[in-house]
Formats: structure tokens, C-alpha cells, sequence
């Protein structure tokens, strides 16, 4: 299947091409006819399988491109509004769609001088609903996107969804995306969306992604001496390491930086700034190690990342799809390592489950392996 069987507009499929999208991924081809039709939907897909313009070509192909917001996307985090506000002008750009973006931290000016001249609107919740609350933007749109709205629902943000939706239109189409399906997603969607379609790209399909996933088993005063070794022999290009808690992220980087790596960590407490430093060092190839928590790196859009390291298993098998899906990105091959001790075999037999059985028992050369 290519775009072409959509129909797009001209100007559209046109930067379709520019940006070398060949054929659309599953939940493109699902959701996109969907859309188009005018329904309501909710779409789950895992991380990295281009949810972005599964939402994003349908509604430019339908915005009117007057100037006044049209759309409005509402995402988890500062980082992700960009992100999407890259994408989408990627394709708007040929419409002459602009697209303005809203967050908690910049000036309240600056952020309505853009949004004056945007027809897609990029929020975080907070700083949005601040602005509606304010009555500092008043806007009818047609278009209300939640954007990996399970993120926003662990960050606490159901609350400030459910008021944004109070100044919202009623005569709106809303869409809802999501790496996973958690009850409070279906309870949310059932709240604000007219009889949603749900599109959901399975289980199975994670399991046949490009993704190679291993682990070993160490014993816990193992696990920094395991990485290093796995590091030595995988001679990773490109790799992020997860870690459970900003503890750990602080010590393990310090611990790396200090083998020689150009590493660096990723987590909530660190400011705006130097977070943005890390996550552009990490994409432009002059850090070649990321260690992060779930959370930090949760949507993060990086192409190239090639080996992602469990330096401990996460405490739901959830967020175990969630971090792997940072690699294997759009069609590329990964890897997926895990550290694994005898005291985290339940959560491994839990994540065995969820992957049908896709995680292969290695051993590492002289590191003892614990039965
Ligand atoms: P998700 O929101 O599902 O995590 P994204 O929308 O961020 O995924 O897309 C992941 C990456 O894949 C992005 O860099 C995007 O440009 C790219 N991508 C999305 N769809 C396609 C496609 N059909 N062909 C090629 N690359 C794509
Ligand atoms: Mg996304």
C-alpha cells in the first residue's frame, strides 16, 4: 500500500514524498480512512510506529488553512510539542499551515504572538489550560488531538484534560492516541469522545518488530561489571540505558563518564535546559550513551538509537514495550539488552508474556551465570 490510495491533496502528498514516507506503517493505514470519514478514534500503537502522522496527515489534509486555530494537539511534555510541531510543519508547510507551540516556562506574550498567526496549536495541558481559563485565547477548533495521552494520565494530568475539554466545541472531531490501553484511557475516551472507533495494532505486531531482544542473568554486585562487558563485545553505536530510579541514572552516568564513555543522564529532576542539551547532544551523535528514566525518555523520537540496556527491568512489562520501542525505528534493526537478577525473574516470566516469549537467555563470557 503507498499514500497515494488516500487521496491526499497534491501539496500534501507532496511533502508526503519530501520527507521519504514510502508506505504508511499499520496504524497509518488504520486510522488515516477513519479519520478522513469524520469519525472519532482511539489508536494504539507502540512507541515509534508513526502515530504523529497517522493523526497528523489526515487533519492537515482536512484543515481549511484559514488562519485561525484549527487544530489543537495536546501532549505530555515541552519536548513532545516540539517534536510534533516539527513533524506536522514538515507536512503543513506546502498548505501553508503554521503551527505555534504552548508550554508552561516561556512567556505568555511570545506564546500569543505565535499563536496569531498558527492554525495548529501544540499544548502541554498546564499551560494551556491556564491561557482558556484566562480567557487569553478564545478558539472554536475543529480538530482536539490527544497525543500519548497514557503519559499524560501517569503524569497526572486527567484533571486539566477533562476542564480543557469544557471550552472545547461541541461539533469537534476528537482523536486519541496512545501506546497502551490502561482502563483509565477507555474511561477518558468514553468521557470525551462521540462514539470512538478503537484502532489497535497488537501484541503480535510488537513481537514482529525488528527488535532483537535478549538477557542475562548476573548476580546484583554484577550489574555494573555485566554493562561494561556487554558494552565491550555489542560495541553499541548509539544506545540509552534505563534505570528505575534519578538515583541511578546520576550514579550510573557518573560511573560511565568516568570508563571513558561520552554519556549522559536523563531525568526529571534535571532543569529544562540541560535536559534539552543532553536529548540534542544524543541526536546530533556527540553523546553516544543516554541514561535515562522511563518517564525522561518516554516518546523521545530518535531514529538511530541501536541497543537499549535494562540495567534493570522495569516494574511493569508496559514500560518494558515502551523502552524498546526507542529502538527499531521506522524499519530499522535493534537491540534490546537486559540485566537481569534472580530477584526480578517474576517480572521477566510477566514480560515474557506480553512479548510471547520474544527475550532470549544469554550469557556473558566470565561472569558467572546464576541458575
Ligand atoms: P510514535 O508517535 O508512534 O511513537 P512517531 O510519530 O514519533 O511515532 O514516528 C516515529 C518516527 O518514524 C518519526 O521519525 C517519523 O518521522 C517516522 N515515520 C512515521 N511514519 C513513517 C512512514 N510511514 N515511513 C517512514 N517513516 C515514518
Ligand atoms: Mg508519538
Amino acid at each position: 500500500m503507498t499514500f497515494k490510495e488516500f487521496n491526499f491533496k497534491t501539496n500534501l502528498q507532496k511533502s508526503i514524498d519530501d520527507a521519504g514516507f514510502k508506505e504508511p506503517s499499520p496504524i497509518q493505514q488504520d486510522a488515516i480512512p477513519v479519520i478522513l470519514k469524520g469519525k472519532d478514534i482511539v489508536g494504539q500503537a507502540h512507541t515509534g510506529t508513526g502515530k504523529t502522522a497517522a493523526f497528523g496527515l489526515p487533519v492537515l489534509n482536512m484543515m481549511k488553512c484559514n488562519k485561525e486555530v484549527e487544530t489543537v494537539v495536546i501532549v505530555p511534555t515541552r519536548e513532545l510539542a516540539m517534536q510534533v510541531s516539527d513533524e506536522l510543519f514538515k507536512f503543513g508547510k506546502n498548505l501553508n499551515i503554521n503551527t505555534a507551540t504552548v508550554y508552561g516556562g516561556q512567556s505568555y506574550s511570545r506564546q500569543l504572538k505565535h499563536i496569531s498567526n498558527a492554525s495548529v496549536l501544540i499544548a502541554t495541558p498546564g499551560r494551556f489550560l491556564d491561557l482558556l481559563r484566562g480567557k487569553k485565547i478564545e478558539i472554536k477548533p475543529n480538530f482536539v488531538i490527544l497525543d500519548e495521552a497514557d503519559e499524560m494520565l501517569d503524569m497526572g494530568f486527567l484533571d486539566d484534560i477533562k476542564e480543557i475539554f469544557t471550552y472545547m466545541p461541541e461539533n469537534r472531531q476528537t482523536l486519541m492516541f496512545s501506546a497502551t490501553m490502561p482502563s483509565a484511557i477507555k474511561q477518558l475516551a468514553k468521557n470525551i469522545l462521540n462514539e470512538p472507533e478503537f484502532i489497535t495494532i497488537t501484541k503480535s505486531e510488537i513481537t514482529n518488530s525488528k527488535i532483537k531482544q535478549s538477557f542475562y542473568v548476573v548476580d546484583e554486585y554484577e550489574r555494573d561489571d555485566a554493562l561494561l562487558r556487554l558494552y565491550d563485545y555489542k560495541n553499541p553505536e548509539k544506545s540509552i540505558i534505563f534505570c528505575r530510579t534519578k538515583k541511578e541514572v546520576d550514579r550510573l552516568s557518573t560511573f560511565l563518564v568516568s570508563q571513558g564513555f561520552s554519556a549522559k543522564g536523563l531525568h526529571g529532576d534535571m532543569e529544562q535546559r540541560q535536559r534539552e542539551e543532553a536529548i540534542n547532544a544524543f541526536k546530533k551523535g556527540r553523546l553516544e550513551v543516554l541514561i535515562a528514566t522511563d518517564v525522561a525518555a518516554r516518546g523521545l523520537d530518535v531514529n538511530d538509537v541501536t541497543h537499549v540496556f535494562n540495567y534493570h527491568l522495569p516494574f511493569d512489562s508496559e514500560s518494558y514495550v515502551h523502552r524498546i520501542g526507542r529502538t527499531g525505528r521506522a524499519g530499522k534493526d535493534g537491540m534490546a539488552v537486559s540485566i537481569v537478577t534472580p530477584h526480578e525473574f517474576r517480572m521477566l516470566q510477566k514480560i515474557q508474556k506480553t512479548t510471547g516469549g520474544k527475550l532470549e537467555a544469554k550469557t556473558i563470557p566470565n561472569i558467572k551465570s546464576v541458575k
